[in-house]
C-alpha cells in the first residue's frame, strides 16, 4: 500500500480509511496463519482437514482517497475541530439552563445553594471540569502552570473558549499538542452536543399524556420553553413550566396508587 499512514490527517475524515487498513492487516495475518496450517497439513500424514485448497490471500481493499495532515490535520478537520470548540460555550449555557429546567437561573445561585462542594449538581461538576480543561490548554499553550479560575463559571467558560478559538489553528498545527487537543475537543463536544443550540435535539416526553388528544405524543426541542404535541391534528402547545407541573402531579398520582 502506498499510503503513509503516519502522515494521514489524524482527524475524523480518515477514520474510515484507517479502519479499512487495520482490517486488511488483520486479514493478512490471518491468511499467513491459514497458509501455515495448510502447508503443515499437506506435508503431514493426514490430508488437510479445513483447507481443501490453498487459502487465498485477501484482496487489496479499496481505500478512499488519502488526505494528509498539514502537518497534523487537513484544513477541513481543523475547521471541524474549531467549530466544535466554539460551540462548547453555547452548549454549556444551555446545559446550565437545562439542569434546572428553567431559564434565568445562574450557576452562581446553584453554587451558593450548596455549601458542601461535594454536593454540586452533576451539571456544575461537568462544566467545572470543562472549565479546568480549557484553562489547562491555555497553560499548555503558554507553557505555564495553570492558574485559578477567575470570575463566574459561565463567564470563565465563555472567556476560556474564546481564548482557545482564537488560537485553535496554531494549536492544531502544533505537532506536540494537535492530536490530544483535537481529540479532547471532539470528546467534550460529544458530551455536550445534546445542548448545542445549533443542533436541534427533540426530546420525547413520556411523563404526561397530551392534555388535548391524550396521546403520549408530547415533545420538546432542547433549550425551548414550550412543549408541543406532535400529533398533526392536535399540535397542543404547553409552557414548559405547565408540563413540569403536570409531570410532577402525574408522578405523585403514580406513587399514591
Ligand atoms: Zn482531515
Ligand atoms: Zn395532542
Amino acid at each position: 500500500m502506498l499510503i503513509d499512514l503516519e502522515a494521514l490527517c489524524c482527524g475524523s475524515c480518515m477514520n474510515g480509511l484507517r479502519r479499512k487498513v487495520r482490517a486488511h492487516e488483520a486479514a493478512l495475518i490471518k491468511h499467513q496463519h491459514d497458509l501455515a496450517d495448510y502447508h503443515r497439513a499437506v506435508v503431514g500424514w493426514h490430508a488437510p482437514l479445513i483447507w481443501h485448497e490453498e487459502p487465498i490471500a485477501p484482496a487489496e481493499p479499496r481505500l478512499p482517497h488519502a488526505v494528509y495532515g498539514e502537518p497534523v490535520y487537513c484544513p477541513s478537520c481543523v475547521y471541524d475541530v474549531k467549530a466544535k470548540l466554539s460551540k462548547l460555550d453555547g452548549a454549556a449555557c444551555v446545559y446550565l439552563r437545562e439542569s434546572d429546567g428553567f431559564r434565568g437561573q445562574t450557576d452562581q445561585a446553584k453554587v451558593s445553594r450548596s455549601d458542601d462542594p461535594g454536593t454540586l449538581s452533576p451539571t456544575i461538576e461537568d462544566l467545572d471540569e470543562m472549565e479546568s480543561w480549557l484553562r489547562s490548554w491555555k497553560g499548555a499553550y503558554l507553557g505555564r502552570d495553570t492558574w485559578a479560575r477567575s470570575g463566574h463559571l459561565a463567564d470563565a467558560i465563555t472567556l476560556g473558549v474564546a481564548w482557545l478559538v482564537a488560537r485553535a489553528e496554531r494549536i492544531l498545527a502544533h505537532e506536540g499538542m494537535a492530536q490530544a487537543f483535537g481529540g479532547e475537543v471532539q470528546s467534550w463536544y460529544g458530551r455536550l452536543v445534546r445542548y448545542d443550540p445549533s443542533e436541534v435535539v427533540v426530546e420525547r416526553l413520556k411523563g404526561v399524556r397530551c392534555t388535548e388528544c391524550g396521546g403520549l405524543t408530547l415533545e420538546r426541542k432542547v433549550g425551548e420553553d414550550k412543549v408541543v404535541c406532535r400529533m398533526r391534528d392536535c399540535e397542543r402547545v404547553l409552557k414548559l413550566s405547565e408540563y413540569q407541573d403536570l409531570a410532577e402531579e402525574a408522578k405523585q398520582t403514580r406513587k399514591a396508587s
